[in-house]
């Protein structure tokens, strides 16, 4: 196929390694995103990225090694209390294992960025329209007044994309959980009684009746804190809290966690940080659409899911990745994207119905303690996956290559 003009909305992990892969196969696509620079906004935590997906992706773009030097071993570690603060269940990695360690999502955006070719991404462009100009090809008009004619669309834009009309009347839905993300500075000096509980990884604790307490080590000494709870999206303003006041919502949340212990509330109340709301939303699930010329989505704009499983940003590499080597290897455009949909909508359908009913599980009413999955079978499987990819993979090569 001629050389065809490539637009990725969207510089998160999907639509950064999207591009990645294809300049490393010769391609320029151009990335668009509506952030002002790569680090203008706080990124969130942590993430661990799988053996089966998130470092098969980093493995093809040659990004292992940047990888390895700054992703945490240690922080695959778990422990699941109650909300006496009493431990149910732990999980501390063993030696060699590297099936799912973690890394900061700004420190993986970052990474992916510095590894793009200089001006492949143009920040503050905030996708506003897509016309359609007919086969395949499409008009894209950026809030700044900027437009570009286009071959290919790719909608990386995430969970609330820009591109997705095109594909899908799809929506996300409001799960019923609202989620505030909180952070602890210098914690070992000024919080050691955090520190004790998120010991070097994640503690999870549940009460059984709908809200949560997690707390996550990220690198240089901070740790994020996220307090959850069944409520309606607008329970701030039912309750009169205003989200900016720091104090009002430590209240409130006194208040709603009355019931737990002592030993959990500072997870809570003793905070470096504002409370940020991050409810959470996904698409229906399993979600496909049919085939459209010239347009497609990869990461969450496809398939946001609850962030139970941390499979959102796993998958969000992995699409990016085979998408553009489909484009490589495809005699066309319209090939490549079918290629690329059959497999992703198998894979994320399934594990978009999982994470969703984990967090359904998660968050409800019961006197049956909250136990975590086997974390060292978990692991396991990842490897066995990710062994089991690289095979079909190989026999794939050899079947384009006779
Ligand atoms: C609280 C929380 C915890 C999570 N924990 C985990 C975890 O542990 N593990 C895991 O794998 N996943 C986790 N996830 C999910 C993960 O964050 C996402 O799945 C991942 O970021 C998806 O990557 P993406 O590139 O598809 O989208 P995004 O990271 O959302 O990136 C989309 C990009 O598009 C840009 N954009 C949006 N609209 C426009 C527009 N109109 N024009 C131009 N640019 C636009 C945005 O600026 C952004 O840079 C979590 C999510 C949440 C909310």
């Amino acid at each position: 196929m001629n050389t065809p003009r490539i637009a990725i909305v969207g510089g998160g992990p999907a639509g950064l390694m999207c591009a990645r892969i294809l300049q490393g196969h010769g391609l320029e696509p151009v990335v668009y995103d509506a952030d002002a620079a790569v680090d203008s906004r706080d990124p969130g935590g942590t993430l661990d990225l799988h053996a089966d997906a998130g470092q098969i992706a980093l493995e093809d773009a040659g990004l292992m090694d940047a990888f390895g030097a700054l992703a945490r071993i240690e922080g695959q570690a778990k422990s699941r209390r109650d909300q006496h603060g009493t431990v149910l269940a732990e999980f501390i990695p063993a030696e060699g294992d590297v099936a799912a360690p973690e890394i900061d999502r700004g420190q993986l955006r970052t990474m992916l960025y510095g590894h793009l070719r200089p001006g492949t991404v143009r920040w503050g462009h905030k996708l506003r329209h897509t016309i359609p100009l007919g086969g395949g090809s499409h008009r894209l008009e950026f809030a700044n007044g900027v437009g570009a004619d286009v071959d290919l669309l790719i909608g990386a834009d995430g969970a609330w994309s820009r591109v997705r009309p095109l594909l899908t009347d799809a929506t996300p839905q409001y799960l019923g959980v609202c989620f505030l993300d909180a952070r602890f500075d210098d914690v070992d000096v000024r919080h050691p009684e955090v520190a004790a509980i998120v010991g070097d990884g994640h503690m999870f604790s549940a009460d059984g009746d709908g809200r949560a307490v997690i707390v996550q080590r990220n690198s240089n000494g901070v740790v994020r804190g996220y307090v959850a709870f069944r409520a309606p999206l607008d329970w701030d303003v039912a309750a009169g809290v205003d989200l900016t006041d720091r104090d009002a919502v430590r209240a409130y949340l006194l208040r709603e966690f009355s019931g737990w212990s002592a030993l959990m509330r500072p997870l809570i109340t003793d905070i470096d940080s504002d409370y940020i709301p991050r409810s959470f939303w996904a698409l229906p699930a399993p979600l496909t659409w049919n085939h459209v010329p010239g347009v497609t989505l990869i990461g969450d704009a496809a398939h946001l899911m609850a962030p139970f499983g941390g499979h959102g940003t796993n998958l969000a590499l992995l699409d990016g990745t085979e998408l553009a080597h489909a484009i490589y290897k495809e005699n066309s455009l319209e090939d490549a994207i079918a290629r690329y949909e059959t497999a992703m909508f198998a894979r994320s359908g399934e594990l978009a119905v999982s994470s969703n009913t984990a967090l359904a599980r998660f968050f409800a009413t019961t006197d049956t303690p909250h136990l975590p999955p086997d974390h060292a079978q978990e692991h396991r499987d990842y490897e066995a996956r990710a062994a089991e990819y690289r095979r079909r993979q190989a026999l794939d090569d050899l079947r384009n290559d006779a």
